[in-house]
């Protein structure tokens, strides 16, 4: 077989047997070799992969550890006690953190590769469930409703908005205003490459991951309060009602390692030769 005549959607057929009829069913005849999917593949993405972890390991290395500290702590615990379907309950609950943490992979894998708004977009999705499973765990009602498949997260901030600490309704609105609705960042003419020429962005991007990794574990130990022989944000002075402590071990290290990401990445650094919008990424 002739090198020329192997097919390039790399199937190591030949192309006449492979996809010639495909591309002649559309009459495309230019630019086989470069076609946008596997150009993404081949000749962004991964690249781009390489050299995010030359620059972004040892932060990511930072954020891991304290990952595996919310994970460990909570990822095992099934629902409160409730009257009936426990069983069902601790297995969604279960199920549902799985996908916050798939969906936290998600979200780093779209930053890694250069998709600094689609890797915001996915943190979002991962607060909101977080907030769903507070709201199920402090409104019966709402129980009720998804246990009968009627649940619904719409309004679900209105409903949780007193359990969890004021500037999170802040972080909340800045994830959903920017990344999941249309906003100045779907506009602003960025380019992936690599790495991310512009640190800002992602120095942005690494503390919107560290922020998204602080909320979800603060809302996810509200939720298990009453299950945790030692929480680190929550105290109960009445036993009732759990209070946010500010000043914990954790509220440290992030706001440690935030400070880190700032020198590291500087929101105001701008190298020669590469050119900044004036847009904004980061949460004031
Ligand atoms: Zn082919």
């Amino acid at each position: 077989m002739l090198f020329s005549n192997l097919c390039p959607c790399e199937s190591g057929k030949d192309f006449s047997t492979c996809c010639e009829p495909y591309t002649s069913l559309l009459h495309k005849v230019e630019r086989l070799d470069e076609t946008v999917l596997l150009s993404w593949i081949n000749r962004y993405s991964l690249p781009i992969q390489d050299s995010f972890k030359k620059k972004a390991s040892t932060i990511v290395f930072r954020i891991s550890i304290y990952a595996d500290i919310v994970f460990e702590s909570l990822y095992l615990l099934g629902f409160r006690l409730f009257r009936h379907d426990q069983e069902n309950l601790d297995e969604s609950f279960r199920a549902a953190k799985h996908n916050i943490m798939l969906s936290l992979f998600a979200s780093l894998s779209c930053l890694s590769q250069g998709l600094f708004l689609q890797s915001g977009s996915l943190i979002r999705c991962c607060i909101e469930d977080s907030l769903v499973l507070l709201d199920l765990s402090e409104h019966d009602s709402q129980l009720i409703k998804f246990l009968s498949g009627n649940y619904l997260a719409n309004n679900v901030l209105k409903r949780v908005k007193q359990f969890i600490p004021k500037n999170f309704l802040r972080w909340y609105g800045h994830y959903s205003a920017n990344f999941i609705h249309f906003g100045p960042f779907h506009t602003a003419p960025y380019i992936p490459r690599a790495c991310y020429p512009d640190n800002y962005v992602l120095g942005s991007g690494l503390e919107n991951l560290l922020l998204a990794m602080y909320m979800i574990h603060v809302v996810l130990e509200r939720a298990h309060f009453n299950q945790l022989q030692k929480p680190f944000f929550w105290i109960s002075h009445n036993k009732s009602y759990p209070e946010f402590q500010e000043n914990n071990i954790i509220t440290q290290y992030v706001h440690n390692l935030q400070k880190e990401i700032y020198l590291k990445f500087h929101p105001d650094k701008r190298e020669k030769g590469y050119s900044y919008t004036s847009k904004t990424y980061r949460a004031k």
